[in-house]
């Protein structure tokens, strides 16, 4: 079954498991990204990783994948602190690429700022977490059409998301 969710991208499932305020902020356009160092540093291990490896990345309606081989989809972090909301992410993006007809394994690879340390973990996509996709995606939906911004409330990873200063500053 193809998604129809037209407004959920990966970059939101990520956040919806992260942060709902952050979800909804990002969802709604209230985007202060651009500014954010992180991001940028993000975006940096993207562009060299683009550029070790030729012709390997692709963009499929918005989604820039890192690399896509015969087996993987493989997807790279900075950092691992929120493993949770990049599988799903991930997950999200394998069906995708499902529904295109190319079936692949994830393969999410953590990468720490100064590459001392780097993490593996693999994803299958089954039919489960299929559903638990459409369910999640509907939720979404819903949230950002609501008209109550959820609340800050302090996490893990606050000091590193772009809306920091807005939530508690
Ligand atoms: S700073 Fe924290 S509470 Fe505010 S949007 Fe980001 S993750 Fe959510």
């Amino acid at each position: 079954m193809k998604s129809n969710h037209t407004r959920v991208n990966g970059t939101l499932i990520n956040y919806y498991f992260h942060c709902k305020r952050q979800c909804y902020l990002h969802g709604n356009r209230l985007n202060l990204e651009d500014n954010s160092e992180l991001v940028q540093i993000g975006r940096a291990i993207h562009e060299v990783k683009a550029q070790e490896s030729e012709h390997t990345e692709i963009a499929i309606e918005n989604i820039k994948l890192d690399k896509l081989t015969a087996e993987y989809l493989t997807e790279i972090k900075k950092s691992d602190a929120d493993m949770e909301a990049g599988k799903w992410q991930l997950y999200y993006y394998l069906k995708v690429l499902k529904d295109k007809g190319i079936v692949r394994k994830g393969r999410l690879l953590f990468e720490e700022k100064n590459k001392t340390k780097q993490t593996a973990v693999i994803l299958e996509l089954d039919d489960a977490q299929e559903r638990e996709l459409e369910r999640v995606q509907t939720q979404i939906e819903e949230l950002l059409l609501s008209d109550e911004v959820p609340k800050a409330e302090k996490k893990a990873g606050c000091k590193k998301c772009a809306y920091y200063e807005y939530c508690f500053i």
